[in-house]
């Protein structure tokens, strides 16, 4: 079996932004070699997320109205933010959102359903972040 372990860093200009990774990912699968196996993309941050989902921005905007209406931005609405944080809802967000995705790698290639595309949704942006994209098959 072979494994391939790399890090995407992302830096947004926004505190709140969805970017298409997918290609990213493909690039990974490439330089691993591996041909049939499983594909783990993960956030290595609390404020932020990977899902999968339709790269549509209608959608997306429908996300960020959704998840504004369930944690709202807010330094004084959230216990969390007595501890002098101002990203408690960052945290509410990416929880909902999700940490990680897993995607059967097939002939070399992500084997996804219709429409599916890999996202990084930040919460807390404009800092350095990463994310682990982790390769193991044959
Ligand atoms: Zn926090």
């Amino acid at each position: 079996m072979k494994s391939h372990t790399q890090y995407l860093w992302f830096d947004t200009k926004k505190r709140q932004a969805f970017i298409n990774i997918t290609a990213q990912v493909e690039e990974a699968i490439k330089k691993s070699g591996i041909q049939e196996g499983l594909c783990l993309v993960n956030a290595m941050h609390i404020t932020s997320s990977v899902f999968i989902n339709d790269d549509e921005s209608g959608l997306h905007e429908d996300f960020s109205l959704w998840l504004e209406n369930l944690a709202p931005f807010g330094k004084d609405k959230y216990k969390h933010n007595l501890t002098g944080e101002d990203n408690a809802d960052a945290h509410l967000k990416r929880t909902i959102m999700g940490r990680e995705v897993v995607v059967a790698v097939t002939r070399g290639k992500l084997d996804f359903g219709p429409w599916e595309q890999i996202f990084y949704g930040e919460f807390d942006g404009q800092r350095r972040k990463r994310v682990l994209v982790k390769i193991i098959g044959d």
